[in-house]
């Protein structure tokens, strides 16, 4: 007793029994660090306080790793060194507090009042006396480990217990359960996040969300997204920026854009003279550009304004380039948002006569068969295979076909490359450029997205501007609530646009801020007299999910046997898209296409609240006007889809799964002109399931759970397709994706 005792009467004797408890076993030099005392002039000191220690039989060395630790005995006295502090503490009334920023000091009432102020407009003498409360139950109940988030508890219970509820919402904390944080990391894998990044990133995205739907959104709307009225896509990104950008690629290429203008790393270009220079430089725009938007960056009429910097290469040359640049994008650009590449296959009007940079004499006509070449080239690199025998995910082709190209041999031989592509890895997407409500040039993003060049003449439309965001409306709710009333369900499906139409007028807002705030710094970048990124000219997408389960239950028919489900169907969409236009100047779209699976939630609020049959309901359709899971002809689906997508002007999309044994090219390319000149469909593509295998580098026709070349099985195998308008390998695929992209009719041609 007498060895412990005056082992103990030393502070820092008692310094160090404390560190092992909480450090574990230490070594002399780090105990010697921790305590802040000199390696060599401290060090005969030091070691008479240790040999105490260990005479005293409060701590041992370990022989093997020469550290020290604390025994039972030691554990006993340093838990009595801490219950002696404490005590001291509250007979001093003084409360020690951990931090935010990770410091401990002592409990001080005057900064619960300076919060209540500064976060929540509070008044002072209310601050004063909620503060007070706050410091007499905190000392009453002598919390153990005190923290500043349990203070924060503290007051908010209080503000709650006075009815102050609007004080409580500025000053609540934002985040994550322990739990929850603990269960992502331990299931990450299983759910699709293989990165650490993913997994650090769930966090802050449920920061964003929350704070999204406390603090910036007015009740009302918060209120739809939670019920499950509508959807807000890209919640966890929404105040921070815009979903997608159509870039306009001739500031770059001019030198004139730095795509990095904040100049901090990424190299700025000279005007490129060569094309593996222009190709850099457009990479350099991609890289940069994936942390501004949510879903999707399009490079819009790419093979054009590439071409002036091909010309006297050799194929061989310019497709050695344009791998490297395939290979770049899906590796250093990074793949976490997809990019749209735009090949045209005729030379648009307004290009036509515009000067190739500061070029004398040189114009973008001249360079026609060129960008015809680029366009075949990159479509020839896009259909081959990387390394290891797998597709490449990136760039999303979106191949523009005009009524000339169908004539003339270059464009054909454009159009064989795709479907060749098609046929191979099922990604090409097929734009029809001549239909009359295409305007001049139409633009898709990789989301899916359309913006067309009717906006303020061709260019303002198209090019620098983008979709700042989506907001879906379930529309089965609307069905529900009308109970067979055609009135009632287009009052309400106008309740829900004016609520979309707002929260996408405050998304506007939110951007404009974002660029004064310098957070989207290439964007806000001055180009020929206005922003790089044209925010007024931005649109607003009001999508739709439900719209064949919506209308069966409101007429309790069935879509394909009696006209006038169709016909309900179709005002629908009219009415939406007359919406639309009564307030020009918002550049408000219709579409069924959302940014995110959004279906799969609405479909389960709208069931656990009674509103829908859960053995009835399988989720509501997505992305088409028909079911997609119901066989059902393609000839017919063709005709019932070509009367909406002209409607959808946001965003549509014809999806032509195909089925096992799949069509030959030449099919393919039979298939895609016959829809090119006969039927009004804007945007298609031809879907191929496929496996690639890991062990042997086969890639087989279908979703197959063996390979059938080698031994290989399960988490070797990686299975292809599209779901929700995007390839996307297995691995990335979370449940509802499963479930969407197994389900789905396919086609034989
Ligand atoms: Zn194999």
């Amino acid at each position: 007793m007498e060895s412990i005792l005056s082992a103990l009467s030393n502070e820092i004797r008692a310094e160090i029994l404390k560190m092992l408890s909480m450090g574990g076993s230490l070594s002399f030099t780090e105990i010697m660090e921790r305590l802040n005392m000199a390696p060599k002039s401290d060090a005969g000191k030091f070691g008479y306080h240790l040999r105490t220690l260990i005479d005293s039989e409060l701590i041992a060395s370990d022989e093997a790793t020469g550290k020290y630790y604390l025994t039972l005995l030691g554990q006993d006295v340093a838990s009595f060194i801490y219950g002696v502090e404490d005590a001291i503490r509250r007979k001093k009334g003084e409360m020690q507090v951990r931090t935010s920023s990770l410091t401990i000091e002592p409990f001080d009432r005057k900064k619960i009042v300076q919060a209540l102020i500064r976060e929540a407009n509070v008044p002072r003498k209310l601050a004063e006396s909620i503060s007070k409360e706050a410091e007499e139950r905190l000392r009453k109940v002598q919390v153990k480990y005190l923290t500043a988030a349990l203070i924060r508890e503290f007051v908010n219970a209080i503000l709650l217990e006075k009815g102050l509820e609007e004080y409580r919402h500025s000053l609540t904390r934002l985040g994550q359960p322990v739990y929850d944080v603990t269960s992502t990391i331990q299931n990450a894998s299983y759910v699709g996040y293989y990165s650490p990044a993913e997994v650090h990133s769930l966090a802050g995205d449920s920061v964003y969300e929350e704070y999204l739907l406390l603090k910036v959104l007015p009740r009302t709307i918060a209120d739809a997204h939670l019920s499950g009225a509508i959807h807000l896509n890209n919640a966890n990104y929404w105040i921070l920026r815009p979903a997608d950008v159509q870039h306009d690629l001739r500031p770059v290429l001019s030198g004139k854009l730095a795509a990095d203008p904040n100049g901090s790393i990424a190299p700025s270009h000279h005007a490129p003279k060569t094309l593996k220079g222009a190709l850099y430089a457009i990479l350099n725009l991609v890289k940069v550009s994936t942390e501004l938007v949510s879903n999707s960056q399009a490079l819009p009429f790419f093979n054009i304004f590439l071409a002036p910097y091909s010309s006297g290469m050799s194929d061989d040359e310019v497709k050695g380039a344009l791998r490297d640049f395939v290979y770049l994008l899906n590796t250093i650009a990074g793949c976490s948002v997809p990019v749209a590449v735009q090949l045209e296959t005729d030379m648009p009007a307004f290009l036509s006569d515009a000067p190739v940079g500061d070029t004398e004499g040189l114009k973008y006509g001249d360079f026609h068969d060129e960008s015809l070449r680029i366009a075949r080239l990159l479509l020839e690199v896009m259909g081959s295979k990387d390394g290891s025998g797998k597709p490449f995910m990136n760039p999303a082709i979106f191949l523009k076909i005009r009524k000339k190209t169908l004539v003339a041999e270059e464009g054909c031989s454009c159009l064989e490359k795709a479907c060749e592509m098609a046929g191979k890895w099922g990604t090409p997407y097929f734009v029809n450029q001549d239909l009359s409500w295409q305007t001049e040039n139409v633009a898709y993003n990789a989301s899916l997205s359309r913006l067309d060049s009717a906006w303020k003449g061709s260019e303002l439309g198209t090019l620098r501007t983008g979709v700042l965001e989506n907001i879906t409306i379930n529309l089965p709710r609307i069905a529900y609530a009308a109970k067979g009333n055609d009135d009632l369900l287009l009052e309400r499906l106008r309740e829900l646009m004016e609520i979309s139409k707002e929260a996408l007028t405050i998304k506007r807002q939110v951007i404009r801020d974002r660029m004064k705030d310098r957070l989207l710094p290439l964007f806000q970048e001055e180009v020929s007299g206005s922003p790089y990124y044209r925010v007024d000219d931005s649109a607003g997408v009001i999508s739709f999910v439900g719209l064949p389960e919506a209308v069966q239950f409101h007429t309790g028919l069935d879509i394909l046997d009696d006209p006038l489900p169709l016909n309900i169907s179709k005002k629908i969409v009219e009415s939406m898209l007359e919406y639309s236009k009564e307030m020009p100047q918002l550049r408000l779209m219709p579409s069924y296409v959302t940014f995110e699976p959004a279906a799969h939630r609405l479909t389960s609020l709208d069931i656990s609240s009674g509103l829908a049959n859960a053995k009835v309901i399988a989720p509501y359709t997505e992305h088409s006007v028909l079911p997609l899971t119901r066989p059902i002809p393609l000839k017919k689906r063709l005709q019932v889809e070509e009367q909406f997508q002209s409607m959808m002007v946001g965003g549509h999309f014809f999806n032509i799964r195909l089925d096992e044994p799949s069509p030959t090219p030449e099919i393919i390319c039979n298939q895609a002109r016959r829809i090119f000149e006969t039927a009004n469909i804007g945007l298609f593509s031809f879907t191929k399931d496929y496996t690639y295998c890991w062990g042997c580098g086969e890639v087989s026709a279908g979703l197959n759970e063996k390979c059938p070349r080698c031994p290989c099985s399960g988490d070797r195998l990686v299975k292809y397709t599209r779901v929700y308008g995007r390839y996307k390998p297995s691995r990335k695929w979370s449940n509802q994706e499963r479930e969407f992209a197994t389900t789905m009719q396919r086609f034989m041609l």
